[in-house]
């Protein structure tokens, strides 16, 4: 399942890009500017400032949709069967359903028509959520890809299994990794995850010789300090084969869908991180001989 494809995009990657987000991710990271993506089911998405009161969702699905005294809805999204059949019931696009299950010729069939602009390097952008967990659908994308020899760029946070990793080597062009931490403690506290698994899967990646860029993401309260950066700095400069890093400085663009979701945004009120405070850092990557950029 997917939830968005971008097209003409100019970022994860060169050139131009078709950017194909999939929906689902085992990471739970405090800060996810897409938590529309963890989900790898349908995600019921309702945005009060659009709301009509014209009460079509309710009319198609009275049990779980209710009217809040004339004044907006309220939604139980754990009983709701067929959130699909919620698509298209209302007019003002305040209630919506992220999700659409696309099969892998559905899929070629959107990247293919934006081919005559894949010049200069440019592209698929497979992203997510984690692509990396979608399993055969995903490797027989890749390979049909490459017999069109159109090329492809994975952003993943390698926290899968192995294998999921290992069977698309040779199919991708780059993989674009998220390194959030190296401190196993602080990792699994703000994502749930296992930093081990992502840093074992990243030096086994590097060691095939693919072409691999580390991103990471400078989050306040999580890395954003000298002696945390330059930890990970350390640990990317000891991989075989990486010579660019790139930084992607925390934003809050994503707390409006948190709302949207039902869901609390726990992370709290951060402020966004400016490019000028990432100089250090991109100082101390380049004196470690990295090539850095800011952003994605
Ligand atoms: S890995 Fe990415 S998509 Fe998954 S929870 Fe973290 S920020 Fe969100």
């Amino acid at each position: 399942m997917i939830f968005n494809i971008q097209r003409f995009s100019t970022h994860d990657g060169d050139g131009i890009r078709t950017v194909i987000f999939y929906k689902g991710c085992p990471l739970r990271c405090l800060w996810c500017s897409n938590p529309e993506s963890q989900s790898f089911d349908y995600s019921v998405m309702y945005d009060k400032s659009r709301c009509k009161n014209f009460g079509d969702c309710i009319k198609a699905d009275n049990k779980t949709i209710t009217r809040i005294k004339n004044n907006g809805i309220q939604i139980n999204r754990e009983l709701i069967k067929k959130p699909e059949k919620l698509k298209n019931v209302c007019a003002s696009k305040a209630l919506t359903i992220s999700g659409e299950s696309k099969s892998v010729d559905e899929l070629l069939a959107e990247i293919e028509k934006d081919t005559p602009f894949y010049q200069n390097g440019g592209g698929v952008t497979l992203s997510g959520g984690e692509p990396l967990s979608h399993g055969e659908e995903l490797i027989t994308l890749l390979q049909k890809l490459k017999e069109r020899n159109i090329n492809v760029n994975i952003e993943t946070s390698l926290y899968v299994n192995w294998r999921n990793v290992d069977k698309c080597i040779g199919l991708v062009n780059t993989f674009l990794v998220d390194l959030k931490h190296t401190d196993k403690d602080k990792f699994k506290s703000f994502t749930q995850g296992d930093a081990g698994l992502v840093m074992d899967n990243l030096i086994k990646l590097t060691d095939s010789e693919t072409h691999v860029i580390v991103r990471i993401p400078v989050i306040p309260g999580f890395n954003f300090s000298e002696n945390e950066m330059k930890q990970i700095i350390e640990f990317v400069t000891s991989l075989k084969n990486v010579n660019e890093i790139h930084f992607l400085p925390y934003h809050t663009y994503g707390v409006e869908k948190y709302k949207m979701l039902g869901l609390n945004y726990t992370f709290g009120n951060k402020k966004q991180i400016q490019d000028s405070e990432l100089l250090p850092f991109i100082q101390y990557a380049q004196s470690k001989g990295l090539k850095t950029k800011i952003g994605g």
